[in-house]
């Protein structure tokens, strides 16, 4: 091979085990001995449907997925489940209450980042209107309003926050006097943009509230009711199979993309509960809006997902990976791994932090494992885009790559009229406390600061975040020097 490989920080589509790449790369040419490249086999021969068999095999057993739940593999990224999850999961709700007024088929969101946001926005705009899906949105709790400024993703907020409508079980009691549950109930498990993350720790007050959802028993008066079975929704694009899924069993619908932890982009991964395999035409009966076949889960599992071509080469890819976390003593391991990686990255931003060099970004509990977020400070203690710029510089001198903030690649434009004088101004747009335009007769400059972002998922190894830890620290006693 010519140049060195870089160590990739990148968010995804991100690094992946140099060992799975080399054994790709051969496959490329000659898929297990057929004389037919991976790239270039049906997707219906007995090699490749028999490789998918064996890849949802190995994920059911390392992430302990029950028999209750179908693991599917579609495409249209995060982003298309967003639209899925509402579709299916209406369909499910007519066809459990026909009965029901679109205004009582809520779906409920937790918005706890920039992605959680977004799938909310996406189910409003599919809500919206005479023509729309039917259902009517809810929040149910906005982490922003928790946060240190009150405008930012920088948390997990407290358990007492979450405003979940109360829903009726099949005790006595509640059979009168509650509604259905909603037709949805979503997270978001890891903000890949904001660095925040559910803890994993079900004590934990940063963990995902499960027992608002589903109380203990003593809690169903009467103590003749059991819970329903809930439509709970969890992204997991970004910390999938990089440590245990919490009460995977107690989740409807986990969906993830495949370019973090898994392989290559093109790849989804849908966990379904079979009760949210629903006939999307029994449901259109009942007057709920069509599915879109590519969209419908039942159609997709029903197939063994090849009821069209699916993402062969991303598909043989996660193969790979999957094999490969097997051979390094699969998740439990990696969990192990993983916590460690974090807890030497934030330990040395903590040290930037008490030497007022770096500012952690993310309220302590509430810290990703994948995604560590931070800001460079100048000398006067506010953030400094030369400063920051000096960062990246110094990191990709050392190989390391991949390292600046998150932008969102929307471009805007305004137009400002004032007296004799037409300002165009053009930006990216970024979150707006990220922008800070600063405006004068002259002309206009725009300072935008996003931060750093070190994304550290499964295949960025514990050596490589040593690496980094080691350049931190250097960065932060060059910049204590400069300053004294
Ligand atoms: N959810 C999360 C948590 C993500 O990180 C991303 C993408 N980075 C998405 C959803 C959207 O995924 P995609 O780009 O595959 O549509």
């Amino acid at each position: 091979m010519s140049a060195k490989r870089a160590v990739n920080f990148g968010a995804g589509p991100s690094a992946l085990p140099l060992s799975v790449l080399q054994e790709a790369s051969t496959n490329l040419l000659n898929f297990q001995n057929t004389g037919i490249g991976i790239t270039e086999i049906s997707h219906r021969s007995k090699e490749f449907t028999g490789f998918l068999a064996d890849l949802e095999a190995r994920i059911r057993k390392q992430l302990d997925v029950p028999p209750t739940h179908k693991i599917i593999f579609t495409q249209g990224g995060g982003t298309g489940q967003f639209s899925a999850v509402v579709y299916n999961l209406l369909a499910r709700h007519r066809l459990l209450h026909p009965e029901l007024g679109d205004d009582e088929r809520r779906l409920e969101y937790v918005v706890t980042g920039s992605w959680s946001k977004k799938a909310m926005e996406e189910a409003k705009r599919l809500c919206a209107g005479p023509r729309g899906v039917g259902g009517t949105v809810k929040v149910v709790v906005d982490a922003r309003t928790f946060s240190k400024d009150g405008k930012s993703f920088d948390n997990i907020p407290p358990h007492a926050e979450y405003q979940f409508s109360p829903y009726t079980t099949t005790s006595l009691v509640h059979l009168r006097t509650r509604p259905p549950p909603p037709a949805l109930i979503y997270y978001c498990e890891n903000e890949t943009v904001d660095g925040v993350q559910f803890s994993d720790d079900l004590k934990s007050p940063q963990s995902f509230p499960f027992g608002l959802l589903f109380p203990p028993d003593s809690d169903n008066e009467e103590g003749e009711g059991h819970q329903p079975l809930l439509p709970l929704v969890a992204d997991y694009s970004s910390s999938f199979m990089s440590r245990p899924i919490p009460r995977l069993a107690d989740h409807a619908v986990i969906f993830a993309g495949a370019q973090k932890n898994l392989g290559p982009a093109g790849l989804t991964i849908v966990i379904v509960r079979q009760d949210c395999l629903v006939d999307a035409d029994a449901a259109g009966k009942l007057g709920a809006p069509p599915i879109p076949l590519t969209f419908a889960y039942k159609t997709i599992a029903d197939s063994n997902s090849v009821y069209n071509t699916p993402s062969v080469f991303a598909i043989y890819v996660a193969g790979l990976v999957v094999k490969n976390i097997e051979e390094e003593g699969g998740l439990v391991q990696y969990e192990q791994v993983n916590r460690r990686k974090k807890e030497k990255l934030y330990g040395i931003v903590k040290v930037g932090e008490e030497a007022g060099v770096l500012r952690r970004k993310v309220q302590e509990g509430s810290e990703s494992w994948m995604n560590v977020v931070f800001e460079v400070l100048g000398v006067d203690g506010l953030v400094s885009k030369e400063a920051e710029q000096r960062f990246i510089d110094g990191a990709s001198q050392r190989g390391m790559v991949a390292l600046k903030g998150h932008r969102f690649a929307t471009l805007h434009t305004s137009f400002y009229f004032s007296e004799k004088l037409t300002i165009i101004r053009l930006f990216l747009e970024i979150d707006p406390s990220e922008v800070r335009p600063l405006i004068n007769v002259a002309g206009l400059a725009l300072i935008v600061s996003t931060g750093i972002r070190a994304s550290i998922y499964n295949a960025v190894t514990e050596d490589d975040v040593e690496g980094l830890v080691v350049y931190v620290k250097e960065f932060i006693q060059t910049e204590k020097e400069s300053r004294a």
